[in-house]
């Protein structure tokens, strides 16, 4: 037997089990052996019959005194056996095992392990594992309890797990450097294996939880690490300078004045621009920092150095968005731009802003040296790695720049989206107050109407968010916002000037009411979660969230964001009228933390990286046992990684 034999190849797994073990994933022996436990059962407490308490978890060793096998009208099958030793009796029943008529005997020794029940002095076990002679698996000891699947059960893995590990036995190679261990204080990998599965202590199987845990991301990290390297010994790209006159011209031309992060962002991405190796680079930062501008000055260099700059957007209300802004900063500077979405089909310019749809352009643009896809989160890893890849020219790479919204930390970062070069805009420009947020109840929904209304009598203009009706944008959420727009339109705000934009819109149609809302044609802009990016309207100063309880913490704060974009004071209402205790956690932390950074801490606690990062949809794997909270455990993996390629690499040459 060896660790990667197909499971087939182990005996006494045939075709129906190896098709039940494939709904666990399990193909191969170590398949199997990376099947770890859940949790364990302590069967360790081996005691006589009479000293047994109600309730605990206890193993009794004695004689089957009575066996009785029957079936109940049910058809459910009911074994029914006394165990007695010298102190006393217990009465055992299993339900639905009709084979334990063949295996156990009346007068056979046997180990019992389970749940205590005493009821009037009667002392008895349902459903207990049990054991004949000196193996020691399912009996006496912590055993360990798996995630199982119909028709498996952790008795079975349990057995077959064991018998394994002493076929093994001597075989099973380390796979982590021995000095990795020794430094970790990490126990070698056979052994771990015999104290996850069948662990003397609950340290013990602790401490090797922690070695897989280890060893996972190890793994991740190491080949991150290593593409990384490959990436930047490899890559050539075209070196983009943007003269020193230039540059201060173009910051001179701003219409604001840069922040400190800002310029040292600008720096870091000029800096590798300017090298003959392709970049890349995530700018990460909050809602509002100011990433656009960054893009801006980047593309600048790209035009400056005769190179094609392409901006790639998640939506196409981002794609026009970015189009004006960046006419509005390079125009003067003579600087052509494009859009090219599903419905504009612009022509060749010197920066080109689009969507997904430049993935599908048959012939892709050319002679491109510089790709930066915004809300990088948004897009698949294949989506991305295509856009990168569609501009390869003669082995000559773009430079590449992402950027996102979406706060997260920096060893998470460089773990879930592989090992790039990170900046941080961690400043939000001077002025900027985080919205005041209220959670409104039903009752004062009207009050929370009338102060809207006061704002837009004030000059202000307002966000109505609809809600989620389901997670991509349906037929049901346009539906839904439909209806809303029609009763605000009648009901509520008869005399006020309402737009209603979703994502089932006409390009065109998109277009013009957020130019309409723009130039302030219209007072309240309803809408649904589309908008979470890409609306830069600075005198929109009030938004409301309907059912803000079906919104994740990052979303609320991305949402929120927009009306966070000027020096007028903002506010922000959380309509919710159900949801459970965690959505109501969510609302509360949204209403007193301001820092997207922090709120996604927040978040990553309440609902995961998964569920935050979307990191399943983005290609990292599952994780199996690693915890991507454990920023420490990250951090410590990745020092270890590194210290390794490096080593590795001088020993090569
Ligand atoms: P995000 O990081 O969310 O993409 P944007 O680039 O869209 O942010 O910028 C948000 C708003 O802030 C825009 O209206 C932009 O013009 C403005 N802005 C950017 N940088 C500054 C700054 N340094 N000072 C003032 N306003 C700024
Ligand atoms: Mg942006």
């Amino acid at each position: 037997m060896q660790l990667d034999f197909k499971i087939y190849e182990v005996s006494g797994v045939g075709l129906k089990v190896t098709k039940k073990l494939a709904r666990l994933e399990i193909h191969s022996v170590k398949d199997l052996l990376y099947h770890f436990p859940r949790h364990y059962l302590d069967f360790s407490n081996l005691i006589q019959i009479a000293k047994l308490n109600e309730g605990e978890l206890a193993t009794i060793h004695g004689q089957i005194w009575q066996l009785k096998t029957r079936r109940r009208r049910g058809g459910l099958f009911l074994t029914q056996a006394k165990i007695i030793d010298k102190t006393g009796t217990a009465s055992v029943t299993w339900f639905g095992k009709p084979y334990l008529g063949q295996i156990l005997k009346t007068g056979d020794e046997i180990f019992i392990s389970g749940k205590v029940t005493i009821f009037e002095g009667k002392i008895s076990f349902t459903n207990p594992e049990f054991e004949k002679g000196n193996k020691k698996i399912h009996t006496r000891r912590l055993i360990p309890i798996y995630p199982e699947t119909e028709g498996l059960s952790s008795k079975w893995l349990r057995t077959k797990i064991s018998s394994l590990l002493l076929d093994l036995k001597g075989k099973i190679a380390e796979n982590l450097p021995k000095e990795v261990l020794k430094r970790q204080k990490l126990p070698e990998r056979e052994k771990a294996f015999v104290n996850i599965h069948f662990p003397k202590s609950q340290d013990e199987a602790q401490e090797a939880r922690e070695r897989f845990a280890f060893e996972e991301l190890f793994f991740i990290e190491f080949e991150n690490l290593f593409k990384r390297q490959k990436w930047a010994k490899e890559k050539k790209a075209t070196s983009l300078i943007l003269p020193k006159n230039l540059k201060n011209k173009f910051e001179k031309n701003l219409p604001f004045t840069l922040t400190l992060s800002q310029k040292r962002v600008i720096n870091e991405v000029l800096d590798d621009l300017s090298k003959k190796k392709a970049a890349l680079r995530l700018i990460s930062g909050d809602v509002g920092s100011g990433k656009t501008v960054v893009a801006a000055f980047a593309a600048l260099a790209a035009a400056t150095s005769l190179k094609k700059t392409i901006i790639a957007a998640p939506t196409e209300i981002l794609t026009f968005q970015h189009h004006k802004t960046l006419s509005k900063l390079l125009s003067p500077f003579k600087i052509s731009i494009s859009l090219y979405t599903r419905s504009h089909k612009g022509s060749d310019a010197q920066v080109i802003v689009g969507t997904h749809a430049l993935i599908h352009k048959k012939k892709p643009f050319e002679n491109v040296g510089l790709v930066i896809i915004d809300e990088q989160h948004r897009f698949g890893v294949r989506e991305r790695a295509k856009i990168t890849k569609q501009f390869v020219e003669n082995g000559i790479y773009p430079h590449y720049l992402t950027m996102t919204a979406t706060p997260i930390p920096r060893s998470l970062a460089l773990i879930i989206w592989g090992d790039v070069d990170l900046s941080l805009i961690d400043e939000l420009p001077k002025g900027r107050k985080t919205p005041k947020t209220y959670i409104v109840p039903k009752e004062k929904r009207t009050g929370a109407y009338q102060f809207l209304r006061a704002k837009i009598d004030e000059g202000r203009q307002a966000f109505i968010i609809c809600p989620f009706v389901s997670e991509s944008e349906t037929f049901e959420t346009v539906k839904a916002a439909t209806s809303e727009f029609e009763r605000l339109k009648k009901d509520v705000f008869p005399d006020l000037k309402l737009g209603l934009v979703h994502g089932k819109l006409k390009s065109k149609e998109k277009e013009e009411v957020i130019d309409k809302f723009s130039k302030k044609k219209l007072d309240i802009l309803v809408a649904t979660p589309i908008v979470e990016v890409g609306i830069d309207i600075p005198n929109a100063t009030v938004m409301i969230i309907e059912g803000a309880e079906r919104f994740g913490l990052a979303q609320l704060h991305q949402l929120r964001g927009r009306i966070a974009r000027s020096t007028h004071e903002a506010f922000c209402f959380l309509f919710s009228e159900t949801g459970g205790a965690e959505a109501k956690k969510r609302l509360v932390a949204l209403k007193k933390i301001d820092s997207g950074f922090k709120l996604a801490e927040i978040d990553l606690k309440l609902r995961g990286p998964g569920e935050v990062y979307g990191t399943k949809q983005h290609g990292f794997p599952q994780l199996k046992i690693a915890d991507l909270t454990n920023l420490e455990l990250i951090e410590k993996v990745r020092k270890e990684a590194q210290i390794v390629l490096k080593k590795n690499q001088g020993g090569d040459k």
